[in-house]
């Protein structure tokens, strides 16, 4: 009887890893396909500088337009993309659309100096450690026309921290082209300050997770003085992301906060819905 419950019981869970296998498999024939096809659609949620309370740049964010389950968020794919290697040619269509993009929005505004309007690109960890990125990158940015000035590059501290004499070298190519290097989520990955001073780092995004509780909680108040600190003794642009309340923006201007993102000011737009917005803001 033991035996029979146990073989049953195997056989349940065998068929439960058999259907996720082939629902993987069908989504990796899906993502395949969406790439082919271009079935994504970049999203871009304004970054806000805090002095002025105007838009100063965007960071894209990819969806998927899949056909028969709707949009998909990255949460949901990157991680697929990351291990079938068809995270190159997202991020790279990311890039190539929101260099794109920006630029168009930079002559709406009417902006003087190349750099003023800027977007943000989100690279996947395994993707930065390739050697074709600076050329993605140089690429994106003369067929667009946009200023190097104008990019930010997000990368994760774990990006940095799994291969530094790889990042080292990459990291010197991107800044040859006079691109930004944004640390995303940073406090999240690597436990050590060190990589700060080793790497050329112009700007960090303090992770949404210190900024939840930043109205209440003391040790994220600490936290995030600390990182203010921290940059402006070391000259980092620092911004704070996810800031969803007042409580949380109070903290923030008090401490001197320069640049937020997040859902208190603005969600991810689409492209028609930020037109609307930068209506508001031409300097012409
Ligand atoms: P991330 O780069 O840290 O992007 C910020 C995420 O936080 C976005 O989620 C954004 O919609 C969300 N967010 C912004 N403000 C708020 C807020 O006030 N409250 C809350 N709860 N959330 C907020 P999203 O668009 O789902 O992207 C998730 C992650 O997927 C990104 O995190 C990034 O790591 C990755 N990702 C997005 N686009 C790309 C891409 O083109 N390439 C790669 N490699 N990764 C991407
Ligand atoms: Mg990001
Ligand atoms: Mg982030
Ligand atoms: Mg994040």
């Amino acid at each position: 009887r033991a035996k029979e419950l146990g073989k049953s019981r195997f056989k349940v869970f065998n068929r439960k890893m058999h259907d996720q296998a082939l629902q993987l498999m069908e989504l990796e024939t899906d993502l395949r396909r969406a790439v082919d096809l271009r079935e994504f659609e970049v999203v871009y949620q304004p970054i806000v500088e805090l002095a002025t309370r105007r838009v100063c740049g965007f960071e894209a964010l990819v969806r998927w337009r899949h056909p028969e389950h709707g949009i998909i968020g990255p949460g949901d794919f990157i991680s697929l993309a990351e291990d079938t290697g068809l995270i190159y040619a997202i991020d790279n269509l990311v890039l190539e659309e929101a260099c794109a993009q920006v630029r168009r929005w930079q002559t709406l505004v009417g902006v003087t100096d190349g750099g003023e309007l800027t977007v943000n690109i989100n690279i996947s960890g395994k993707h930065f450690g390739q050697s074709m990125l600076a050329g993605q990158i140089s690429r994106a940015l003369d067929d667009s026309g946009l200023s190097a000035d104008a990019l930010n590059i997000e990368i994760t501290e774990s990006a940095l921290m799994d291969n530094p004499n790889v990042a080292e070298d990459i990291l010197q190519q991107l800044k040859d082209l006079g691109v930004h290097i944004c640390i995303d989520d940073f406090g999240t990955g690597y436990s050590s300050l060190s990589y700060l001073q080793r790497f050329p780092i112009d700007v960090v995004k303090v992770d949404r997770s210190f900024i939840v509780a930043v109205d209440t909680d003391q040790d994220s108040q600490a936290i995030v003085r600390t990182v203010f600190s921290l940059g402006e003794s070391m000259g980092l642009k620092i911004v704070a992301e996810g800031v969803e309340t007042s409580g949380q923006l109070e903290f923030l201007e008090r401490e001197g906060c320069r640049f937020v993102q997040g859902y208190f000011f603005y969600k991810p737009m689409s492209v028609a819905d930020v037109d609307h917005l930068l209506e508001g803001q031409r300097r012409v």
